[in-house]
């Protein structure tokens, strides 16, 4: 049977923009008690009318594990129970792997996989008690499969499938559910936050771009519904299964499809 969504308590990460803002929306449609998290307090503000429902604005920074562990405490402080954690937040970082400096690697799994983690550690034992819950990780295709000058930001998101996977057989027979949704490229803020190192161009999306709407149609469906992996661009599982099967070949396919970025690679050593 599906699950209601109405008086639901929600935390979504990254709601200022693109897919959490999004998602917000649809779920404040629905009537959820929402817990709206980001660093921009003026986009919260007007979400927050926009939404015009039962909200509780967090303006924090994720990077910071106290500030995560304060994302818990007041949601609880406000409404007693988490029924869903979305772990949306997130950037992109565009470098070769070979020249990413340390620190870089360190800031963007602090936010992308760091965040997610202690939130849903924090959260478990409260779901627990409660007697269930749902954790939505934000994922990504590129989560399934490495691209060229992508793979700081790829490999945060294979950790946080790892740690999701993981979970879920953990957490069997506890009522809580764990969900990863894999977006494909999605029309959003995204590319304007997207960091850069050694490499200075936008390059292009593989595929079809889906509007943030459609994603969180999507959140809100596996929230009704909950599923183990949920990919938002249906076509974009083939590239899991391809990589699966046949890695070297889905090379040869990126290797022609990404030109760009494997110039851009060279030149840079130039
Ligand atoms: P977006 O529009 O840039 O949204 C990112 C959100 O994360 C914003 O609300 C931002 O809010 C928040 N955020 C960034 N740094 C933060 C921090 N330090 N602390 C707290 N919040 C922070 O991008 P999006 O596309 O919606 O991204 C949402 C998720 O989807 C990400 O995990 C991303 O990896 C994933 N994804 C995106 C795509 C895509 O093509 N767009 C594809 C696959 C997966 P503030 O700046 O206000 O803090």
């Amino acid at each position: 049977m599906a699950k209601l969504i109405r008086g639901k308590v929600i935390i979504i990460t990254g709601a200022s923009s693109g897919i959490g803002r999004s998602t917000a929306l649809a779920l404040g449609r629905e009537h959820a008690k929402l817990v709206l998290v980001a660093r921009r307090e003026n986009r919260l503000k007007e979400l927050e009318k926009e939404i015009g429902g039962d909200t509780l604005l967090l303006t924090l920074d994720l990077r910071e594990k106290g500030q995560v562990e304060q994302m818990i405490r007041s949601t609880v402080e406000q409404y007693g129970r988490i029924d869903v954690l979305i772990n949306n937040a997130g950037f992109g970082f565009l470098g070769s792997v070979e020249n990413t400096p340390p620190s870089v690697v360190r800031e963007i799994f602090d936010l992308n996989f760091d965040a997610p983690l202690i939130a849903s550690q924090l959260a478990i034992p409260i779901m627990r008690a409660q007697g269930g819950g749902h954790i939505i990780n934000v994922s990504s295709v590129v989560g399934k499969r490495g691209l060229p000058l992508s793979g700081i930001y790829c490999a945060t998101k294979f950790a946080l499938n790892g740690i999701s996977e993981s979970l879920r057989v953990e957490l069997k027979g506890s009522n809580i559910d764990v969900s990863i949704i894999n977006p494909a490229a999605t029309q959003t803020e995204f590319g304007d936050h997207v960091r850069y190192g050694d490499v200075k161009t936008r390059f292009k999306s593989l595929g079809r771009i889906q509007s943030a709407e459609e994603v969180a149609a999507a959140i809100v469906r596996c929230i009704r519904n909950p599923k183990v992996e949920v990919y938002p661009y249906g076509v974009s599982r083939f590239l899991t299964w391809a990589n699966a099967i046949a890695p070297s070949l889905v090379d040869k396919i990126m290797i022609r499809f990404f030109d760009d970025r494997v110039k851009a690679i060279s030149a840079a050593h130039k």
